[in-house]
């Protein structure tokens, strides 16, 4: 039978890490993959990855934190169908990978499975805490959004009726209308609005303690990216953004999000904190700047770590990149 399954190539991009999404749609392909005594599966338990402790699966030494890959007789000795997990690409040996999502009272159920998934994390901690490689961060970014759109898309939109997953779970199928259905991202901007040498930080009311970022906000339907950062700056500082550039994005799976990472120039300098969204919004020069990216602040800022793109903007400022 095998000889019947066309070979693929795979396509890869930066990540190293290949989707096949150009033939995911291939049913026999895909369920070659899932029987492939090569294949290699993640849990996740109530949307927390189960982890193992080592080095991570790029070979990194110094991430202490990795995902945990089973073998599919591990996962059916505790009682788990192969059939079930969704489709997440082939790492570099062309290893086939997949993700399984889990309720934790289903896991609870038995002591086997609560004891073989106990070591997990939640996806935020372990963004913040640095101690996983990148490459298995943005495994389980993907993996979790994808997880999380095939649990939140059971039924379809337009008839209310089941779906099905499809293509290893990057399509759903309503089984009554047919109705196609995809995974998205949702468009956020994310922006180093800037005067000269100076740009803006500004303090939400969820942030806590001496902590501020640079200004964010939601692309809305109908609206292009160069507006949305205009709007949004004017919505939570009252500052007028003229020309916009595009620098850089990032994934940001919480559930799923794109941060498209931009600079706007701003054309006044004023604030007016009039949509509550912001406590406070101030201008900081390059040398300022430094010091809270160093946590030696004297006011005691603090802005986001490393792994957030608005660290890198802020950082390209400060070094005279942007
Ligand atoms: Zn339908």
């Amino acid at each position: 039978m095998d000889h019947l399954i066309p070979h693929y190539p795979s396509i890869r991009t930066s990540t190293a890490f290949a989707r096949m999404g150009h033939v995911r749609s291939d049913k026999g392909w895909v369920s070659k993959q899932r029987q492939s005594p090569r294949a290699v599966f993640m849990v996740f338990v109530d949307s927390e990855p189960v982890l193992s402790h080592g080095s991570s699966a790029a070979g990194d030494a110094t991430s202490r934190v990795a995902i945990e890959w089973f073998q599919a007789d591990e996962l059916e000795a505790l009682g788990l169908e192969s059939h079930e997990a969704f489709f997440l690409g082939n790492d570099t040996d062309d290893r086939p990978r997949f993700a399984f999502s889990l309720y934790g009272w289903f896991v609870n159920k038995s002591e086997l499975r609560r004891s073989a998934f106990e070591n997990r994390a939640n996806l935020r901690s372990l963004a913040i805490d640095g101690e996983m490689s990148p490459e298995d961060l943005s495994t389980i970014g993907q993996a979790k959004a994808l997880v999380h759109w095939n649990e939140t898309h059971q039924c379809c939109g337009k008839c209310g009726a089941k779906t099905k997953p499809r293509d290893g779970g990057w399509r759903r199928q309503c089984w009554s209308c047919q109705q196609n259905y995809f995974p998205r991202s949702d468009p956020a901007v994310i922006m180093l609005v800037t005067d000269g040498s100076r740009f803006i930080l500004g303090k939400e009311e969820r942030f806590q303690n001496r902590f501020m970022s640079i200004i964010a906000g939601f692309v809305e339907p109908g609206e292009s990216i160069e507006n949305a950062v205009r709007r949004e700056t004017m919505e939570e500082t009252g500052i007028e953004v003229g020309n916009v550039q595009y620098v850089a994005s990032q994934p940001w799976p919480f559930p799923h999000n794109i941060m498209i990472g931009c600079r706007g120039e701003a054309l006044t300098t004023e604030f007016q904190l009039h949509d509550s969204e912001l406590m406070e919004a101030r201008w900081v020069d390059r040398e300022e700047a430094k010091l809270m990216l160093a946590d030696k602040h004297p006011e005691e800022i603090r802005v986001p770590p490393p792994i957030s793109i608005a660290h890198m903007l802020i950082s390209q400022f400060v070094d005279g990149l942007l």
